[in-house]
């Protein structure tokens, strides 16, 4: 019986490994450095790992942003594109892909996610009007508050305990949802921003039953709801995974589904869609459509190409339907889950359970020393990348930023550290070099003094920032 189960399904059986769909016909050398070297790099990067040149760096897990291998198949379609400045048939094409996979009316491309998030926030926000969230972005957050928007945090408590299993910790808290609307008044409400698999609660997925609950409930009160897309195909997996009733329809039933529940949606094509650069907003309001469309032309670029060359959107519709293949997205995530299970295995402590995209070291608990105020998220990225070049991102006070009324920084419960792990790009070999630097540094967790902060940008301070050792 088992022996007529395709490969790829064994793991949910418990019986058989997953593999990658795919095999590699094009190669990149990586370099490895020396101690002395990455000492040298670091300093130099003021301890901010955004800051390093990636010819220093040997495995790259800062990101799964615009750093997916292409596949063959895009590639060709690098060579289809069509680069005239107003129609270009790559639009239609990339156009019909969101509307079949997503399923929303009206298409705006823009250069990527950041780009649509703008256009989003200055068409659908009021200054002073509330934007409840599933957890903040950076990005998101930032373009919201730009616009005169006030975020607010509805997401469910366990989503900010890195110890819970809960199987859907980006769920909307819907009781806290409701009480905002009726402290404020649903006028008051700009939209709900809904967010697939949360990035900064450790990659966890919102459940179908939680959207449905959200779309309910603001049919009741005539408030919007738009979404994150980002990230939606790995939450749609956890779905199919999770969710009683979900386990026989596919990937892209579930997306569909999803998405009916809410009113549009912005994309940063640069993760799911496995492209390097690239994003949508899309709506089905057409209003609300002419508006971000004519926006979109001060900002971006004409509404047919909205800042990306025509091979570039070519690329983002082959994305698409691959980034919906099964086989696809199983192995995907089971490369996190592979590393979580090492870091498991080794003691390390790490948001539960692994999520779509990324570990989520747990810098509190690594560090349990080290305060906040001294930035503990930040200095193990700087100590993982000093034992040996593999690069990973701080999520955590840093990334949080100040609070725009009273200038304060804002000190978020997860501190966490980001190791990323971008789409068909490396093997599990590399999983194995990173979880051995993990466990080395580890190790010598108690003598990290952790860092100060001397430079200090405006915006998304996270970027630029600069650090001295303590
Ligand atoms: C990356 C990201 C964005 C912003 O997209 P960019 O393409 O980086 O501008 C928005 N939301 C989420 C959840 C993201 O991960």
């Amino acid at each position: 019986m088992t022996t007529n189960l395709p490969v790829t399904t064994g793991h949910q059986l418990g019986r058989r490994s997953w593999a990658e769909p795919w095999k590699i016909k094009m190669v990149e050398p990586l370099r490895v450095t020396s101690p002395d070297q990455r000492e040298h790099a670091l300093a130099e990067a003021g301890y901010n790992t955004f800051l390093l040149r990636s010819d220093d760096v040997y495995i790259d897990l800062l990101t799964d942003s615009g750093t997916s291998a292409m596949s063959d198949r895009q590639w060709a379609g690098l060579l289809l594109g069509d680069e005239s400045y107003a129609g270009s048939r790559n639009f239609y094409q990339l156009e019909e892909a969101v509307r079949s996979a997503y399923g929303y009316q009206h298409v705006v491309p823009t250069h990527q996610g950041r780009g649509a998030e703008h256009l989003i926030s200055q068409v659908a926000i009021r200054p002073g009007q509330y934007v409840p969230g599933n957890m903040y972005f950076t990005t998101t957050r930032a373009h919201q508050e730009l616009a005169g928007g006030v975020f607010e945090d509805v997401i469910i408590d366990e989503a900010h305990d890195p110890e819970s299993e809960h199987p859907f910790k980006g769920n909307v808290d819907i009781a806290r949802l409701e009480r905002l609307i009726a402290r404020e008044g649903a006028k008051n409400i700009a939209y709900v921003s809904l967010a697939g698999t949360v990035n900064m609660a450790g990659g966890q997925p919102v459940s179908m039953e939680c959207v449905r609950a959200v779309r309910a409930l603001c049919d009741r009160h005539g408030i919007r709801v738009f979404l994150d897309a980002t990230r939606m195909v790995e939450n749609a997996f956890f779905i199919q995974e999770r969710e009683p009733g979900y386990a026989g329809k596919t990937i892209a039933e579930i997306l569909r589904e999803f998405c009916s529940y809410t009113d549009g949606a912005w994309m940063s094509a640069k993760k799911d869609s496995l492209v390097n650069i690239g994003g949508w907003l899309a709506l089905n309001d057409r209003d609300l459509f002419e508006e971000a469309r004519n926006l979109v032309v001060v900002y971006e670029g004409l509404h047919t190409y909205g800042g990306l060359a025509g091979r570039d959107m070519q690329a983002m519709a082959i994305g698409i339907a691959e980034s919906l293949q099964e086989d696809h997205v199983r192995a995907r995530i089971g490369q996190v889950r592979y590393l979580g299970d090492l870091l498991a295995r080794a003691g390390v402590p790490f948001v539960r359970p692994v999520g779509g995209h990324a570990v989520f070291l747990d810098a509190r608990r690594f560090y349990p020393h080290l305060s906040q105020d001294v930035f503990p998220a930040q200095t193990l990225a700087a100590e993982l990348y000093l034992d040996s070049g593999v690069r990973s991102m701080e999520r955590g006070v840093v990334s949080a930023g100040r609070d725009p009324a009273t200038g304060e920084h804002h000190y978020p419960r997860l501190e966490l550290t980001r190791l990323t792990i971008p789409r068909r790009v490396y093997t599990q070999a590399h999983m194995d070099i990173v979880a051995e630097s993990v466990q080395a540094v580890y190790e010598q967790r108690e003598s990290a003094k952790g860092l100060v902060m001397t430079y200090e940008p405006r915006y998304l301070r996270f970027f630029q920032a600069r650090f001295d050792r303590l």
